[in-house]
């Protein structure tokens, strides 16, 4: 179910956004305050990927920023608007972090590894870290420099794989 006010339901990137939180947050759980990165980055780079646009990111803060991390105004929600907004920081610049890790990976190996994200975290709870993890485990290309050039303080979690992984794998 998405809610849209009256003046978004023809934007095509606000409907496919939403669409895509659908599956990130909706079918892989997060913590929507601490890591939003993992909703809001993949849903922005969902949109933009079957619009076929590139990300336009200014921004110097950290992807993997917290909503903590902007100052909340009563009335306007804080800064969605300027370089080092909200919106610029883990929106756009999560899909430019996301489309460095695709670059280095090569697309196969990239959606490969995300449909495999999806099937086994499906109705469960997602981190950072185990996506990094995730991530590094599904490529032989070393991604620490792009982690380090997008992330702060992150952990690279290489987990076990769960038991549903012997599920058939799409
Ligand atoms: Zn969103």
């Amino acid at each position: 179910m998405i809610h849209l006010t009256r003046d978004k339901v023809d934007d095509t990137y606000v409907v496919y956004h939403e669409v895509a939180h659908q599956w990130f947050y909706g079918q892989l759980g997060n913590d929507q305050q601490r890591e939003p990165w993992l909703d809001e980055g993949f849903s922005d780079f969902g949109a933009r990927y079957l619009m076929g646009i590139g990300e336009n990111g200014c921004s110097t803060r950290p992807v993997n920023s917290e909503v903590f991390d902007w100052e909340a105004d009563r009335t306007t929600g804080g800064d969605w608007t300027s370089c080092d907004g909200y919106f610029h920081a883990v929106f756009y610049q999560g899909t430019e972090f996301l489309n460095a890790v695709r670059a280095a990976m090569g697309d196969d190996a990239f959606f490969r590894a995300m449909r495999r994200w999806v099937a086994q975290n499906r109705h469960g709870f997602t981190t950072g870290s185990r996506l990094l993890g995730h991530l590094t485990d599904s490529t032989d290309t070393d991604l620490e420099p792009i982690f380090d050039a997008y992330l702060v303080d992150y952990v690279v979690r290489i987990a076990p794989e769960p038991p549903s992984a012997s599920r058939k794998i799409l």
